[in-house]
């Protein structure tokens, strides 16, 4: 059956999530307060970076399947299921900051009072959000929404910016977090289209639910800062993480994904979420001490990957000049949130470092946050023009062959530090490159 769906806040989540609800025959009506946004997306131009969104965007506004306002009202009113995908940035301590849900959740609950709507409204909650939250935001609904039949559900997003597309026509699961038949049913068959192939759709009570995703991203950061943590003790022994790699990611028990040592995570998602469901434990007495050191471990592993290039330099890069490659949080994306590149040029910054960026997708992102600060290059050999160091950040395809002798002819000094291990150490030392990795001996 076709619903009226209508997504308020269109970001990464939800305008992906708006597309391919339209792509499988959906009318969608996506909402922001951003209303330039609202405009470019009205016009055909998907605003971020994500493999395949822009024709999908285009077949289904030319289809008339997608609209996007910045009016709230009109969603409330014509819509089946309303969906939530607003921002839950960390707030005070690392607690998830609610304040645009149960903002929006105050409104829709105030615009459903007005409207004497006849028909039952779903609110679905895709935000990551605490436990609780979808209790919280029917305790709005009950005591502001006036007659209106609304059920409140959480259901999770797991996709992932690079892959969120395919993710979202594919996903390995659905989670709908429901004690209720009516919204049970209806979820389930609006995601019928996309579990073809087989993937689960569970219906969990909504606290499991919620906790779900948080366990989800904190487990996949874990397996990441188990090998970042490894990986020093690697550099220490004079051993090679990605050997050792290999090795573990073969036992089957284990498997071979996110094993890949490096500068650390980043992200809109694993830094806070990983924050946040360590705090939202303590609130609730239980100290999640796994999860925290994961944290901590990801913080450090940051900072030393920053320091060791500093230490190069005796402490100092005042007259000398950095080129970083890659300024995006992961391939694939030209979201920079929390992405360690920002991080290492903070600290290049600080020991008076001329910066030189490239990244493919992500540098008008940076351009907006360190204007004049950093030198913008159009691709990554320019970038690395007269560079003292030469610095890896994020693992664009782009980056992993370099024509080697005219890298080596490019730059000032052949001295690379790689936070992604993209090179192959033998490649390195054949060039001529000093070369340092993450857990892996150093090419000197
Ligand atoms: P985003 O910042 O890209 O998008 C949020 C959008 O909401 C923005 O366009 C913003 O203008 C809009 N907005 C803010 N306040 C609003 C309001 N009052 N009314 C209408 N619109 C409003 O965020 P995102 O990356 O899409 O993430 C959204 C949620 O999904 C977060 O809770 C996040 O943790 C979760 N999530 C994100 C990802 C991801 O990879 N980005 C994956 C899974 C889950």
């Amino acid at each position: 059956m076709s619903y009226k769906i209508g997504i308020v806040g269109t970001g990464y989540v939800g305008l992906v999530t708006g597309v391919c609800l339209a792509e499988v025959g959906h009318t969608v009506l996506c909402v922001d307060i951003d209303a330039e946004k609202i405009r470019q997306l009205n016009s055909g131009h998907p605003v971020i970076f994500e493999k395949g969104l822009a024709p999908m965007l285009r077949r289904n506004l030319d289809a008339g399947r997608i609209r996007f306002t910045t009016h709230l009202e009109t969603a409330v009113s014509d819509s089946d299921v309303l969906m939530f995908c607003l921002p839950t940035p960390p707030g005070a301590g690392g607690a998830a900051d609610l304040r645009a849900v149960m903002d929006v959740a105050a409104q829709v609950a105030g615009l459903l009072k007005s409207l004497n709507r006849t028909h039952p409204l779903i609110v679905v909650n895709r935000s990551t959000v605490p436990v609780g939250t979808a209790q919280k935001v029917r305790d709005i609904f009950s005591a502001q929404a006036g007659d209106s039949t609304v059920y409140v559900v959480s259901n999770p997003e797991f996709l992932s910016e690079g892959y969120a597309i395919d993710d979202t026509m594919n996903p390995s699961r659905v989670v709908i977090g429901t004690s209720d038949e009516y919204p049970a049913t209806v979820l389930t068959d609006l995601y019928q289209p996309f579990v073809q192939t087989g993937a689960p759709i569970f219906v969990f009570d909504e606290r499991s639910a919620e906790v779900t995703k948080y366990a989800a991203n904190a487990l996949l950061a874990t397996k990441i800062s188990f090998m970042n943590n490894l990986s020093e003790y690697c550099e220490t022994i004079g051993a090679d993480i990605d050997q050792v790699r290999l090795g573990v990611g073969a036992e089957p028990r284990i498997g071979p994904q996110f094993l890949f040592a490096g500068l650390g995570y980043g992200g809109s998602c694993f830094p806070k979420d990983v924050k946040a469901i360590v705090n939202d434990a303590e609130q609730h007495g239980v100290a999640l001490q796994i999860v925290k050191a994961v944290h901590e471990v990801n913080t450090r592993q940051i900072h030393r990957f920053s320091q060791r290039i500093i230490n190069a330099f005796g402490g100092s890069l005042q007259g000398k000049t950095a080129a970083v490659w890659g300024l995006a949080f992961k391939p694939g994306t030209d979201d920079i949130r929390e992405a360690p590149s920002l991080e290492v040029i903070n600290a290049l910054i600080d020991a008076k470092a001329s910066v030189r960026v490239y990244d493919p997708e992500a540098h008008l992102n940076v351009k907006k946050i360190y204007g004049a600060r950093l030198h913008y290059s159009d691709d990554h050999y320019d970038a690395a023009m007269g560079a003292d160091v030469l610095i890896i950040a994020t693992e664009w395809p782009m980056f992993r062959n370099p024509d080697l002798p005219k890298l080596r002819e490019l730059m000032k000094q052949p001295l690379i530090f790689d936070g992604r291990n993209i090179f192959q150490l033998d490649k390195m030392r054949e060039h001529g490159f000093e070369y340092h990795s993450v857990g892996r001996p150093s090419v000197v």
